[in-house]
Parts: C-alpha cells; sequence; structure tokens
C-alpha cells in the first residue's frame, strides 16, 4: 500500500504502524531499551545502536506523521518548542533573520525572541495577510525564514498558504507553517509549497491531553539531513511511551477532528447570538474575513473558537471562571473542552509587545462532548453575568 496516496484515515491507522513480524502482534510493541546489542563490532542490527539516534517506537511515529502530512520525513521532539527550536537552528546560523506573523503562538515567539534572538537570530513580526508588509520585512533583513501560523492561535486570523510560499521563495527563503491548530486532517501545507510543517503534537494530533510532543515534518532530503543531525546531536527527542501516546492519538484523528468541528460550529453560532459578546473569530462564519480562503486550503473550519466580550476583560474572566464543563485550563485539542484567557494564560508572555493578545477574549477549544451539554454550560455561564 502506498501510504501517500491512500485516504487520511488510511494513513493514520497504518503507516509505520506493520504488525510485529515474532507474534503477529497488531499493535507494534512498545520499545523501551536504551541500547541495542550489537553482532559485532560497529555490526547494527537494522540501523539499530542507541535510543537517542534511534528507537523504533519513534520511527513508527516518525512514519506515520510523514504520511498524515504527505512529507518525505519526519522528527518527533520532546515538545512542539523543542521541535521548533531544534528545527531552527539545524537551519538558521547566527546572523539570520525570520519573519513571523504578529500573532503567533506566544510561546513560539518567546523562544524565537528571547532564546534564539541573544544566539543572533534576528525576528520581524508583521501581519501576514498584507503581502507589501511582508515581502518589505523579507528584503529589508534578507530573510531566511517566513513563520506562518493558520489559523492563528488565539485570532484565528486566517492566511493564503499557497500565496505565502510563493513570495517566500520568491525571495529565497523557507516557509515555515505551523500546523497545530488544523492539524493534518484539515489542511496540508507542504502541498500548498511550505517547505516544513511544525506541531505541538500535544494538541489534536495527540488528542487526549496526556502526552506532550512536537513534531517537524519536511520533503526534502537536504533540510531532513540537517533536522535529523540536530535531533540526534542535541536530543530533544519523545520517549518511547510518549511516542506510542502519540501514534495511538494520530490513529483517530479523522474522527475526532469531525466530532470537534461539528460541536465547534454549533457552539460558535450560540456566542454569536449573545447580547454580551462583541465578536466571534471562527473561520467557519461566511463573513469571517479568511472565510474564502479557509474554504479554498481546509477541508473544514475546526474545532477552535475565539470570543470577544462587549464588557472587557470583566466579563471575559468571569465566564472563564464559570463554566463547568468547559474546564479553565492552558493547551487545546483534546477531547474535553477547554477555555483559555490568552492574556493573562497561553500569551502573557506577550503582553507587551505587538503580539499582546486582547484582555477581553476567550479562547474555546471545543471537545467532543454532547454538545447540547457543551451550551449548557456556556448558558449557565452566561445566566450568573
Ligand atoms: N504551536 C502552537 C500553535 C501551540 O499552540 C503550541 C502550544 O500551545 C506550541 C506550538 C508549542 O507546543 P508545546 O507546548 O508542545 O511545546
Amino acid at each position: 500500500m502506498s501510504q501517500n496516496t491512500s485516504g487520511f484515515n488510511t494513513r493514520f491507522v497504518h503507516a509505520g504502524q506493520e504488525f510485529e513480524p515474532h507474534t503477529g502482534a497488531v499493535v507494534p510493541p512498545v520499545h523501551f531499551s536504551t541500547t541495542y546489542a550489537q553482532e559485532g563490532i560497529g555490526k547494527l542490527r537494522n540501523g539499530y545502536e542507541y535510543g537517542r539516534g534511534t528507537n523504533p517506537t519513534r520511527d513508527s511515529l516518525q512514519v506515520q506523521l510523514a504520511a498524515a502530512e504527505g512529507g518525505t520525513h519526519a522528527f518527533s521532539f520532546s515538545s512542539g518548542l523543542a521541535g521548533e527550536d531544534s528545527m531552527i537552528r539545524a537551519l538558521l546560523r547566527p546572523g539570520d533573520h525570520i519573519v513571523l506573523g504578529n500573532d503567533a503562538y506566544g510561546g513560539s515567539f518567546r523562544l524565537i525572541d528571547r532564546v534564539l534572538g541573544p544566539w543572533g537570530i534576528g525576528n520581524t513580526p508583521v501581519d501576514m495577510s498584507d503581502d507589501t508588509a511582508l515581502a518589505a520585512a523579507i528584503e529589508k533583513n534578507n530573510a531566511k525564514m517566513v513563520w506562518l501560523e493558520t489559523p492563528s492561535n488565539p485570532l484565528m486570523k486566517i492566511v493564503d498558504i499557497a500565496r505565502v510560499a510563493e513570495l517566500t521563495h520568491a525571495h529565497g527563503a523557507l516557509l515555515v507553517v505551523d500546523n497545530t491548530f488544523a492539524s493534518p486532517f484539515l489542511q496540508q501545507p507542504l502541498a500548498l509549497g511550505a517547505d516544513v510543517v511544525v506541531h505541538s503534537t500535544t494538541k489534536y494530533i495527540g488528542g487526549h491531553s496526556d502526552v506532550i510532543g512536537g513534531a517537524i515534518i519536511v520533503k526534502d532530503d537536504d533540510l531532513a539531513e540537517k533536522i535529523g543531525f540536530l535531533q540526534f546531536a542535541v536530543g530533544a527527542v519523545s520517549g518511547p511511551l510518549d511516542a506510542f501516546l502519540t501514534t495511538r492519538g494520530l490513529k483517530t484523528l479523522g474522527v475526532r477532528m469531525r466530532a470537534h468541528q461539528e460541536n465547534a460550529a454549533q457552539v460558535a453560532q450560540w456566542l454569536r447570538g449573545r447580547k454580551e459578546v462583541d465578536a466571534v473569530l471562527y473561520p467557519g462564519f461566511e463573513d469571517h474575513p479568511g472565510h474564502e480562503i479557509a474554504k479554498k486550503q481546509m477541508s473544514g473550519f475546526g474545532g477552535m473558537v475565539s470570543v470577544q466580550f462587549t464588557g472587557g476583560a470583566a466579563v471575559a474572566r468571569q465566564v472563564a471562571e464559570s463554566t463547568r464543563l468547559f474546564q479553565l485550563a492552558e493547551s487545546l485539542g483534546g477531547i474535553e473542552s477547554l477555555m483559555n484567557y490568552p492574556s493573562e494564560m497561553t500569551h502573557a508572555s506577550v503582553k507587551g509587545t505587538e503580539l499582546e493578545v486582547p484582555d477581553n477574549l476567550l479562547r474555546l477549544s471545543v471537545g467532543i462532548e454532547d454538545v447540547q451539554d457543551l451550551i449548557g454550560d456556556l448558558e449557565q455561564a452566561f445566566a450568573k453575568l
């Protein structure tokens, strides 16, 4: 079976998941061994030498991730940010420059600005939907990398990946797309021209809020060699149990995403009708500025909804602290619904910068519970206002 030409769900379930030949076990075992017995000095069994470099459980996840994103190589890391760090250091050098969206995830910006900045990597945040500003920022800084998140976290802005890829490549730079919010089920950035796909697999790919992880996926041998070297040389790899849990999550990505987005569409619609609500940021609405692009480059609108309140921060905080099923917690993409107040939680680190998130905004990660229960939960929270 050619895994990259099969349907998504077939790839998610089967890629890298061949049965174990010794017993026929349909679920490949989790390999905890840190080292591998050699047949003679330097005579490795199937290339296995030491767990930081290779581990069969991590390998099978990496095959599955590459197939899921239509890439040729995937690298699994201990967190999304660990993957981003290794990938950037693999592909850039001190003196190089990154142009990134001015609504990028706060943790990615903190890494790029406050960790990699002092090591000599510059950055310029821009509005990614403004071609002129993007081109000017790339040219002025001779940028080597453009960093795009779409839908963005938490403002749910949508940017045309194919258009940004064309513009980026015209300037000789690499396009990195963080595909965490959409997941490979809904969006395939490599097919749209991106060079590198980044995931926090902690989110929709793992899907159960029980494992932190990250992935980098590419379709080019040269990029793969550089990233693979840093994965091995730095060693921020995922452990065997983490890799197994992530693999198990990815197998059900398709069915979960369908349930997430059906619920999100109804929650967004309900929120839109409330007098306390100033704006609902959800690309499924026809009047969302990115709706047509989302329709073109995504196969659905995802499970995330952000909402802004007319009554400001006080009302947003009160709702966040009044829901029962929507748990007040960081993160997203798990089967359970979560509510996040970005300006004090996930995006607190970008306060006072260009990436600051409005303080009247809540971000909802809509889970797969029965939607009438989720709406009932919001109703009781709004009734307290
Ligand atoms: N990218 C996005 C869009 C995220 O939301 C996150 C985490 O929230 C990350 C990257 C970082 O991933 P991790 O928390 O697994 O390091």
